[in-house]
């Protein structure tokens, strides 16, 4: 349903890893641009309530206008690739999040503001440099739960949530990252609330 709010308490900043979204047995489409890199890519930046529940779609007259965000896209096309079958240059993607999230902080940050907040709390964040430094590798094989939060709460700081999804055999694995950020989008904050999901105790890193 259409949320009128514009407040917000806080955001969750989610990031997936690619190899869990293409191999699950929906499969994925590489983008019209190519082989996304082996990295995290963003999924989005979401106003949240301490209370857990998020407002949604909150302006239809506040639609995507990608001339808004051109000296964005080169840098948008390799951080937040869209990975949706069919192929495309993930502008659907972006609409989407806009649209759903980005339209619920529109009093904090314009759409040009949005997304380039988002890319920049993606280059702070090197998730993937987190988890290799500690011996946590995209190889295939299963690493502890645990373990995967220490390597990102030691690198980054904050503790993740970490998301699962279930490969196409229905190996739980590590899906989506979130990192919470304070309502003006400039600083990481520990988590006031976290999302809810199961994982594993020991979870796959597929390979991408
Ligand atoms: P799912 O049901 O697959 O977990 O989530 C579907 C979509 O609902 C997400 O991609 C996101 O748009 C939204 N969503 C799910 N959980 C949360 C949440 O905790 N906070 C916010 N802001 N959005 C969420
Ligand atoms: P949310 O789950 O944030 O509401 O939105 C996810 C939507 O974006 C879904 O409709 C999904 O099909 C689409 N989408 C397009 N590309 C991607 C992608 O690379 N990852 C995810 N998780 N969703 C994508
Ligand atoms: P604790 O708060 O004791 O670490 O965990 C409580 C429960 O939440 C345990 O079942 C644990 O496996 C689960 N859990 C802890 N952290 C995460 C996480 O980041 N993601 C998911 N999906 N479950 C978690």
């Amino acid at each position: 349903c259409v949320s009128q709010s514009q407040d917000f308490d806080f955001f969750y900043f989610v990031q997936q890893w690619p190899g869990s979204y293409c191999d699950t047995k929906q499969s994925c489409c590489y983008p019209n641009t190519g082989k996304p890199t082996a990295d995290f890519g963003i999924h989005g930046l979401w106003p949240n309530y301490e209370d857990g529940s998020y407002p949604s779609n909150c302006d239809p007259n506040n639609s995507f206008n990608q001339a808004k965000i051109s000296d964005l896209l080169s840098n948008m096309q390799k951080n937040w690739p869209s990975l949706a079958c069919p192929s495309s240059n993930s502008i659907q993607f972006w609409t989407h999040e806009w649209e759903k999230h980005g339209t619920c902080s529109e009093s904090i940050l314009s759409q040009h503001g949005y997304f380039d907040t988002a890319l920049t709390l993606k280059g702070k964040t090197n998730l993937l440099k987190a988890l290799t430094s500690a011996g946590i590798n995209p190889d295939g094989n299963s690493y502890s739960l645990v373990n995967i939060k220490n390597a990102i709460k030691g690198a980054i700081g904050y503790t993740p949530w970490i998301e699962c999804n279930v490969d196409a055999s229905g190996n739980s694995q590590l899906y989506q990252i979130y990192l919470c950020v304070d309502n003006s989008g400039s600083d990481l904050i520990e988590c006031p609330v976290f999302p809810k999901g199961k994982c594993g105790s020991e979870i796959e890193f597929p390979s991408f």
